[in-house]
């Protein structure tokens, strides 16, 4: 980056820019440690420059300066995505965001409020509730997670079952394009702000977002259902998803996961043994009744036993998944988007797959839709053990294709998972999503690399057999996994 580039930046932000390498290294790693030889033929992940701006017209004028000396500039605010999404592919601008935070005008008639993209959902919610409201939904790792991070990702999560994916609570966004104009986008602009969903910061920057929330419910209620076989807790969760008064949150647990929730002090041993579904209700006192009936009607007719004593406590640690990695050190899994049908076929065969690879793998996964679920299947991993590291990644992509089997999708894009690419988009979607790309970011400046295309390593021939003769090498030797 030439020294005209930095001082025009520094003219902007000030202090709120810097090329200092020791700060920037801290940015070429999200969540998942990835091994840097496999990094390196893939990325250029060291960013020449960090912006932290804190309003719209600033990140403008640096988008502006990118476009005219074509720089890629890649946004990342709470970092904890796992595919390199918000992580720099070509080097270039970073763009942290947590500098755009907090709230602006809450509306009482139509329960709106504006926020700053960089704020993260417990934040938020924390503010709202002193308010007497609430957020509509927010995503598991509401602690670390950003408003305009979860809107570029997919925006399921906890409340998405009664209240849809973020993006139908988004009355409109404030965002920086490529071109370093600020629009206003909404449901009926010419660029629709759901061009945004998903977009995983390759169309545009957040920088406001214009939410709709509730007023915060009047009482919650806790239900946990338990199960001998998976096939039952599938009969279960389609009833409960089906309800007309549906759960705030309803999420279920295989005997692995919940023998891990029991090792880390956040379950009871009882559990290990069964499959769990956790139905969490909230609303008025009506509501409340209609949904805690809802759920003794499902739970008779699936056959599964009431353990809603346990249900209080599995609540408090919802958000249990951002602290897995304690049994570490570290985890590997495939995070998948599967029809709740197909749930029981699906855990039937990961269970077969764990006889075989005695991999201790465990399974959770959030009902976020009618249809669909968001499930997690993991196993513990070291990355220090560079030849386990490696088969571990190769039985990730098998978990894939045990998803694939049922319909299943990777849940989100980033680097790593677009040789799965023809598993989340038909090849029209993919052309629309690409002619998207070229009508807003013709120079592909903004977070490049990702989203739209594998690179050649990970195209899906190179990997598919890369993989599986990673697999298959297990036959010889097996590299050390912790269980
Ligand atoms: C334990 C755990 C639980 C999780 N649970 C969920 C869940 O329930 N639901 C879910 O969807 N995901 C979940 N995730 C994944 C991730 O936490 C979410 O997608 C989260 O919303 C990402 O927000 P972030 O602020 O960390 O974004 P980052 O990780 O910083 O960025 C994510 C992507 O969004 C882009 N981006 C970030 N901010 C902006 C912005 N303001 N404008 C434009 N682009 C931007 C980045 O370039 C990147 O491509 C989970 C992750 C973990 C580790």
């Amino acid at each position: 980056m030439s020294a005209k580039v930095w001082q025009e930046i520094k003219e902007i932000l000030g202090e709120r820019a810097t090329t200092d390498v020791f700060e920037r290294q801290f940015y070429q790693r999200d969540l998942a440690p990835v091994p840097e030889f496999l990094v390196d033929p893939m990325a250029k992940t060291l960013p020449d420059i960090i912006v932290r701006p804190c309003n719209a017209a600033e990140l403008s004028d640096v988008v502006k300066i990118a476009v005219k000396e074509k720089i890629p500039i890649t946004g990342r605010a709470g970092g904890s995505t796992v595919y390199f999404n918000s992580v720099c592919s070509q080097n270039g601008i970073l763009v942290d965001f947590n500098g755009l935070t907090g709230l602006g005008k809450i509306d009482r008639s139509t329960n709106r409020v504006r926020v700053g993209a960089g704020t993260t959902w417990a934040e938020l919610e924390r503010v709202l509730n002193r308010q007497g409201l609430a957020v509509c939904s927010y995503p598991s790792s509401a602690p670390s997670a950003t408003v305009g991070g979860w809107l570029a990702m997919m925006g399921y999560g906890l409340g998405s079952l009664k209240y849809g994916a973020l993006v139908e609570q988004v009355a409109a966004a404030q965002v920086v394009l490529p071109d370093g104009s600020i629009q206003e986008l909404t449901h009926s602009t010419p660029i629709p702000v759901s061009w945004l969903a998903g977009s995983e910061g390759t169309l545009g920057l957040i920088t406001e977002v214009e939410l709709q929330i509730r007023p915060i419910p009047e009482i919650q209620w806790h239900g946990m259902a338990v199960f001998q076989d998976a096939a039952a807790m599938q009969h279960f969760i389609e009833q409960a998803a089906a309800l007309e008064e549906k759960p705030f949150n309803l999420h279920f647990s295989d005997p692995g996961c919940n023998a891990l929730r029991y090792r880390l002090g956040m379950g009871s041993e009882p559990t290990s043994a069964v499959y769990t579904a956790a139905f969490d209700a909230d609303g008025t006192k009506d509501e409340i009744a209609e949904a805690a009936e809802g759920f003794s009607n499902c739970l008779s007719a699936a056959g599964g036993e009431d353990w809603s004593q346990e249900a209080a406590e599995e609540w408090e640690h919802r958000f249990f998944s951002l602290l897995l990695k304690r049994e570490g050190p570290s985890l590997l899994g495939a995070e998948l988007w599967l029809p709740i049908n197909k749930l029981a076929l699906y855990l039937r065969d990961i269970s077969s797959y764990e006889n075989k690879e005695k991999l201790g793998l465990k399974t959770y996964g959030h009902v976020v839709s009618s249809s669909h679920a968001m499930v997690m299947t993991m196993f513990n991993a070291d990355e220090r053990n560079t030849i386990g590291y490696l088969q571990g990644l190769a039985l990730v992509k098998k978990l894939h294709d045990i998803g694939a089997r049922y319909g299943a999708a990777p849940y989100g894009i980033g680097l790593w998972n677009t040789s799965y690419l023809q598993r989340n988009y038909t090849k029209t979607q993919l052309a629309e999503l690409k002619q998207r790309k070229k009508q807003l970011d013709p120079n592909d400046l903004m977070n490049p690399g990702k989203l739209y295309q594998a690179p050649l390593f990970l195209s899906p021939p190179f990997f598919s057999i890369g993989m599986d003769i990673l697999a298959a090498s297990r036959l010889f030797y097996r590299g050390r996994n912790l269980i």
